[in-house]
């Protein structure tokens, strides 16, 4: 790569000199990241190459990741240190008078995803990389990606998300690998003389599918993967012909360009509703389309026969978004490569898996038949003869039981069903945590469980220790290794060598001091974003993820005002200081989150500008949640709130990197938390509140009433009151009334007052704890000894040998 940090500086100043036209001494931080981009790109490419070619040679099979969204995260400092030229680089900008950090701060985030789903999917591109694994992105290139956040008055304002507008330097599109999208127009069915059934597709849209190209770099192992972006662009000759037939006006010609490069234009921004608009099914088939086009493309260079096509490919869909890949795989196998429908649903069978990751009903995507009719009509056709065989075989099954069926169907009610399409059209279904594939499998996917118990799996979720724990905080990677050795890096299971430590004081001593180190230098950046002063020696307890009512951020928020108004009361009341640091960002729509965010924010408020509580507790809500963000807070954490009411959270991810850095978790029996607490046992984690076959009996049998326990327990009265009677919180307005009436009035959905005391005593544990320095130390120790087990390597592992059926290509080959 650099032989050594001179060689680098020459490179870099040459590199600003020939793209930017500027010699170092004058060269903005902006510059010289651009500078450095570019430069680092130039180099990836021979290995990038080389990698192709090594798959090709080896005829690897492909593992194709489709996915609406890459949560990717800045790529600069994770790159360097994949690349392993983390401090040639930094000490050679050092001479040349520039600070790596500064120029890192000038990447844009490309936020190409809302949350938990879009992060799991950049953290396995880095895991499949990483492990030599031939597989791949296929995502989509938004103009403008995830919103940025602004509190205005304590309310989230949205603007847009120009990411691309300094340019993206990793980036390399490839107009040669374009394919076309044909949306609309009729279909009709042409026999042949020997009566060859075949179907003609007439007055089509068409749009170009353009690739962006993006180097995911292996760490250490000459591996570079792609993530493959798609952008719309209208077609010359479409635009051209247009213009031309009908004599438009330039801003008809302008409109209808704008109309077709509108699919590629923004993501949406609601991380667990569906928005069933036409718009987003675009999107869909946009991805889904140009992806497969792609990945057979590539499997025909190898000349192959076709029944060697799913030895050859894999193609992932990261839940239902993605799940057109079923049709538009026969569509093309049956009218572009004639080949006959079992064949061609023999491959995609083979080829296609699944991974869920909600069980929320509201999630879940459906159709309107008459929607996917008109926009994607030979797509339809096929949806419809597959749920058309489909059923009979179910009848075949058991005829008669019409219950069944139409539970079954794909098709039904005027609607398309596409969790029903992905498991019939797939052969592997996974969950994301064990207890959420048990809730799948017992509850609400049971009726399929019972039909295909051989697909379903589970795959608890992880994520990548390099950005996370090696890139986001390398002096606790440092006291890792100087402890137990660098083998953890490859294999972190190894972290739980770490235990054998647990008793050393001096190691304690050290992780202590690490994390206070990280914990000043977050006080610093909240003092320079939010001119909030808080205390390092203070409890870091963070609340980061999206704002949604079973995310509870509102059982938080009240119990923040409990503790506030106690000690108001009681002056003398002995409470450890405690920061509270929120993160989080509403879908623009949620009107009950973007409340909440305006409770927290008023508490805030009046809780920071309070002198009688200002040494006791402080509230931080930073604005603007996303992976850099994140990557600030978690190393600084030392209080996890992972706290969704039970049976909700398909698995989260935030409570891994948490762990991973030292964090104790407070939380509930949900999701991985569930395999967090198996890992570090009762005397390492701070567990209250239902469980969630207990939430799940109270939503059957209907038995749960909040109003009772409003009336019956004091606290959770004087608490609620002060949302609505006046308080320093309401001031006497009606702002909060409707927080106030859907906890009280409608019966509280997300169990928030049931699990309050609970809460509050585990919480009276932490403090508790947490005044035992040495105590608190070695849980945080623990925590990070068992994190091993949550990388995305050991997750990918399981993908590629019980789902992909893959194996790590050789560099040597
Ligand atoms: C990890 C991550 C998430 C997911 O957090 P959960 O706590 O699992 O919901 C969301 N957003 C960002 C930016 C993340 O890094």
């Amino acid at each position: 790569m650099f032989s050594d940090k001179e060689d680098f500086k020459q490179a870099f100043c040459e590199k600003l000199e020939t793209e930017l036209g500027k010699k170092v001494d004058i060269a903005t931080d902006l510059d010289a990241f651009r500078a450095l981009g570019s430069l680092l790109r130039d180099k990836l490419s021979k290995e990038w190459l080389q990698t192709n070619l090594r798959y090709e040679k080896a005829q690897e099979k492909q593992v194709y990741y489709f996915s609406m969204e890459f949560l990717m995260g800045r790529l600069l400092g994770n790159n360097l240190l994949n690349m392993q030229i983390l401090s040639i680089v930094k000490e050679g900008l050092f001479d040349l008078g520039l600070e790596l950090k500064s120029l890192e701060e000038k990447e844009e985030d490309p936020g190409l995803g809302n949350g938990g789903l879009g992060r799991l999917a950049a953290c396995f591109l880095d895991s499949l990389a990483s492990l030599g694994y031939a597989g791949h992105g296929f995502g989509m290139r938004y103009r403008y990606g995830m919103f940025d956040q602004h509190f205005i008055d304590g309310y989230q304002v949205e603007l847009p998300d120009h990411w691309l507008s300094k340019g993206f330097v990793w980036e390399v599109k490839r107009p040669e690998e374009a394919v076309e999208v044909r949306y609309g127009g009729q279909v009709q069915a042409v026999k042949d003389e020997e009566g060859n059934l075949s179907f003609k597709h007439t007055d089509y849209e068409k749009v170009n599918a353009v690739p962006y190209d993006v180097p995911v770099v292996g760490y250490n192992n000459e591996t570079v993967n792609t993530l493959r972006l798609w952008s719309a662009e209208a077609t010359e000759e479409d635009t051209l012909l247009r213009a031309f037939n009908h004599q438009q006006k330039p801003s008809n010609f302008l409109a209808h360009k704008r109309s077709l490069e509108a699919i590629s234009e923004f993501l949406y921004p609601d991380d667990s509703t569906e928005e069933g608009k036409r718009l987003r099914l675009k999107q869909e088939y946009f991805l889904v389309s140009a992806g497969v086009q792609s990945a057979v493309k590539n499997f025909e260079r190898l000349n192959l026969p076709w029944s060697s096509f799913s030895d050859q490919v894999a193609l992932h869909i990261n839940d239902t978004h993605p799940a057109l890949v079923i049709p538009e795989l026969m569509r093309i196998l049956m009218d572009d490569k004639q080949l006959g429908w079992e064949e061609a649903w023999e491959i995609t069978q083979s080829s296609v898996s699944y991974t869920n990751h909600t069980t929320l009903s509201e999630a879940l995507e459906t159709w309107p038949v008459n929607l996917v009719r008109s926009l994607l009509p030979r797509i339809f056709m096929i949806i419809d003869e597959i749920n058309e065989r489909f059923c009979k075989m179910l009848w075949k099954q058991d005829p008669g039981n019409f219950d069944r069926i139409a539970s079954l169907a794909i098709v039904a009610d005027g609607q398309v069903k596409m969790a029903h399409l992905s498991i019939v059209g797939s052969y592997s279904v996974n969950g994301v945590a064990k207890l959420h594939t048990e809730i799948l499998k017992k509850r609400e996917m049971k009726i399929y469980y019972d039909t295909f118990p051989e697909k379903f799996n589970n795959k608890t979720n992880g994520i990548t220790h390099r950005r996370w724990l090696m890139h986001a905080n390398p002096a606790l990677a440092d006291l890792i290794t100087e402890t137990i050795g660098e083998q953890w890096v490859d294999d972190p299971a190894r972290l739980s060598e770490l235990l054998k430590e647990k008793e050393d004081p001096a190691l304690l001593t050290e992780l202590g001091k690490i994390k206070q180190q990280n914990k000043m230098n977050l006080a610093h950046y909240v003092n320079e974003r939010a001119g909030i002063t808080i205390d390092p020696n203070s409890i870091f307890d963070v609340h980061i993820k999206r704002l949604h009512g079973y995310k509870r951020q509102l059982l938080n928020a009240l119990h923040i005002m409990y503790l506030y108004t106690k000690l108001k009361a009681e002056p003398a009341f002995d409470m450890v200081p405690r920061t509270f640091i929120f993160g989080a960002k509403a879908a623009p729509s949620y009107y009950f989150a973007k409340k909440v965010i305006k409770l927290i924010n008023t508490i805030a408020n009046v809780v920071n500008h309070d002198p009688d509580v200002k040494d006791k507790i402080k509230v931080v809500f930073l604005e603007n949640y996303s992976v850099s963000l994140a990557e600030k807070i978690i190393p600084a954490t030392n209080v996890s709130e992972q706290i969704s009411t039970a049976s909700k959270e398909a698995s989260g991810t935030g409570n891994m990197k948490l762990m991973m850095n030292g964090a104790v978790t407070i939380g509930t029996l949900d999701g991985a938390n569930v395999e967090i607490y198996e890992r570090v046992g009762n005397d390492n984690i701070y567990l209250f509140g239902l469980e969630s076959e207990e939430v799940l009996e109270y939503y059957r049998n209907g038995a749960y009433s909040s109003k009772e326990i409003y009336e019956s327990d004091e606290r959770v009265r004087n608490t609620l009151d002060q949302l609505v009677r006046y308080s320093p919180f309401s001031r006497g307005e009606t702002e909060f009334q409707d927080i106030f009436d859907s906890l009280v009035h409608y019966n509280d959905e997300y169990f928030v007052l049931k699990d309050f005391v609970s809460y509050m005593k585990a919480q009276q544990l932490v403090s508790q704890d947490f005044r035992l320095q040495k105590l608190w130390n070695k849980k945080s120790l623990v925590n990070i000894a068992q994190s091993g087990h949550f990388s995305s390597d050991r997750t990918i592992q399981e993908y590629a040998s019980d789902i992909w059926e893959i194996a790590p290509v050789h560099t040597l080959l």
